[in-house]
């Protein structure tokens, strides 16, 4: 235990210096991206221009994440931030309603559909939901805040999607950096190929597991299940912010012992609670593999984001092999 807290506070206290340093260059820096996956996408496009700045190192979900000083002051003096949107760092969404500068949620263009979250206790395998009506109607109250956290934010995990959000962002830029449309263009044009490239590699790696379901701690992995033909077939949260209830878990272990549902694999996420996932892919008997799809572990920058795709897909495939 003590060992633990020693970790821990090593931890927090690398991560205060960690943003320190580079919250510094913060206040002179122009452009902030919320999370790792979208920073590399805007590295890769301000190329030549200037160094946009992370906000969220990916250590913590930015579902549930606490703003240090520091980060709201970056949000503050950046001339640009870059977010999903509520859908997805919604601790960030107080702080963003008091910003007057130029602010960008992706979820706001029209150009990027979000899906709703699902509700339910699972999904069928051939088709769509199985309806619990008690937890759908739990599943709407907490979500009566706002409508936004009604909407899966994890739109990264679709290389495709990022294509997308390339054409948002070069817009963006564009108007921040006019005298370097050519220059912005090129950088984006490049980065749509390497999102290609970095596509078809991952289906070849996940054809094999084409039609494979699994259970993941919470729903977030739509996006991903489009691009590359597997399926969440249950969560262990309903909501990332909610935990699980007993009942719930009961029906998915009954779910399994009938036969009507046949998971490979309990994914839990390196930013939420691993030892609880742990006990209930022990509950259910299923193998349990971490995921991280906001690659805390690998350098920020423009190379990031194929990085994490493909250390995501390598990690995926331990569970569903
Ligand atoms: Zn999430």
């Amino acid at each position: 235990m003590r060992k633990k807290l020693v970790f821990l506070a090593v931890g927090a206290v690398a991560a205060v210096l960690f943003f320190n340093a580079s919250s510094t260059k913060a206040t002179s820096d122009e452009i902030v991206v919320s999370i790792k996956p979208l920073h590399s996408l805007v590295c890769a496009l301000a190329k030549g221009i200037t160094n946009p700045t992370l906000l969220l190192d990916g250590n913590s979900s930015p579902h549930h994440v606490q703003l240090v000083p520091s980060q709201v002051l970056a949000m503050k003096n950046a001339k640009i931030l870059i977010w999903v949107g509520p859908a997805y760092e919604q601790p960030l969404f107080k702080h963003v309603k008091q910003l007057e500068n130029n602010v960008l949620a992706l979820q706001d263009d029209s150009s990027i559909k979000l899906k709703p979250l699902r509700s339910g206790t699972f999904w069928d395998e051939k088709s769509c939901c199985v309806h619990d009506h008690h937890e759908d109607h739990d599943h709407h109250n907490h979500h009566e805040q706002s409508d936004a956290t009604n909407l899966d934010g994890h739109i990264w995990l679709d290389p495709l999607m990022m294509t997308q959000v390339v054409g948002v962002v070069l817009q963006h830029l564009k108007k921040l950096y006019p005298n370097h449309q050519g220059l912005l263009t090129r950088n984006a044009n490049d980065y749509k190929k390497r999102l290609e490239a970095l596509h078809q590699d991952l289906l070849k790696k996940m054809e094999p597991y084409k039609g494979k379901t699994y259970i993941i701690q919470h729903d977030g992995n739509q996006y991903f299940d489009n691009a590359y033909n597997v399926k969440t077939i249950a969560t262990i949260s309903i909501d990332p912010n909610v935990p699980p209830n007993a009942g719930h878990m009961l029906k998915i272990r009954k779910a399994i012992g009938d036969g009507k549902i046949h998971p490979k694999c309990l994914y839990a996420e390196r930013q939420m609670d691993g030892a609880l996932a742990r006990s209930y892919a022990d509950t259910l008997k299923l193998s349990f593999v971490v995921v991280d799809y906001l690659g805390a572990d690998i350098p920020a920058g423009e190379d990031a984001y194929e990085a994490l795709m493909n250390a995501y897909v390598n990690a995926f495939i331990e569970g569903i092999k």
